[in-house]
């Protein structure tokens, strides 16, 4: 089987297998190899690594990390992938695809059963009707993670990176750098892929902290803060949190927060930095 990547090898494996593209699956499919190299190397994979990649379409990535890597474990939601991924991957005897849906796959499990609960690198090139889920899943489960390589839209790797004050800051971009710090490999246009995709991508590496940056309380607090503090951008911070179901503090005790962290009263969310959210639900959750 010739290396995929390349337009001529693409299209020769989808009509050998007559498969159809399905749009609902978010499938655009690699055809340049100066960016699966990219991708690659961004990922700095090593034979020492456990790779866990979503959604390898026909394989394209997957060749790449299967040379590079000690293991791959792939995870394919459209089961008419899997016979081409039989054939595209047969040359390897280091991966392992489950044709499973990558939100309903208990990661963790995975990890202890495959690789001892030793950290993983993610690498993909991501279905992007669920790239905010599937980031806030790896990061929220508390995956061991060594690293994070993606291929997301571009639009959203600029919210992930934005800095406060921006008008792509927002709760993805605090949550995001609360657990990891942020670099964008590639800016990726839209003829690289098959079908193309309507939107510019880009691949982003999201390196996790070795320790928490900050000392939390309450993590939980932290995001229904972060979250509220978005819902309703045109709206003072107090009242952002004021009016958030599920957190029930005093207007009084809000504002001692935001005093207490020298911030004025009709702060606004989108100014604050990810320390600044920190310290005030540090102050909310001593006093409740
Ligand atoms: N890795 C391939 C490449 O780069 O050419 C394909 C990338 S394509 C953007 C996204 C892939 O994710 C598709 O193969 C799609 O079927 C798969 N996918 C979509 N939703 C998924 C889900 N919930 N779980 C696992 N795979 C999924």
């Amino acid at each position: 089987m010739d290396k995929l990547g390349n337009p001529k090898n693409t299209i020769e494996i989808l009509n050998k297998y007559k498969f159809v593209f399905q749009k609902k699956f978010g499938q655009n499919f690699l055809i340049d190899t100066h960016v699966l190299e990219k991708i690659v190397n961004a990922a700095e994979i090593t034979k020492d690594d456990f790779v866990l990649e979503i959604g390898p379409g026909i394989g394209t990535l997957t060749q790449y990390l299967c040379e590079r890597a000690g293991k791959v474990v792939a995870v394919e939601i459209d089961k008419m992938l899997i016979p081409i991924l039989e054939e595209t991957l047969a040359a390897y005897d280091n991966v392992r695809v489950l044709n499973e849906d990558i939100l309903k796959v208990d990661l963790v499990s995975l990890i202890k059963e495959e690789n001892n609960n030793r950290p993983i690198k993610v690498v993909a090139n991501l279905p992007y009707y669920i790239t905010t889920p599937i980031i806030m899943d790896l990061f929220e489960k508390h995956i061991p993670l060594s690293g994070i390589t993606i291929m997301i839209q571009k639009e959203v790797a600029d919210r992930i990176r934005a800095i406060p004050g921006s008008k792509d800051y927002g709760a993805l971009s605090l949550v995001v750098q609360y657990y990891a710090k942020p670099y964008i490999a590639a800016n990726v246009p839209p003829n690289c892929f098959m079908p193309r995709p309507k939107v510019g991508s880009a691949v982003i590496c999201l390196t996790p902290h070795k320790k928490p940056p900050y000392d939390v309380k309450d993590e939980s607090l932290l995001f229904s803060l972060i979250r509220a503090s978005f819902n309703q951008r045109r709206k003072t911070l107090v009242n952002g949190i004021y009016n958030y179901e599920g957190l029930s503090f005093s207007k009084d005790l809000i504002l001692e927060a935001l005093t207490a962290s020298g911030l004025a009263k009709d702060i606004r969310g989108e100014s604050l930095s990810l320390e600044q959210f920190i310290n005030i639900a540090n102050y909310l959750s001593e006093k409740s």
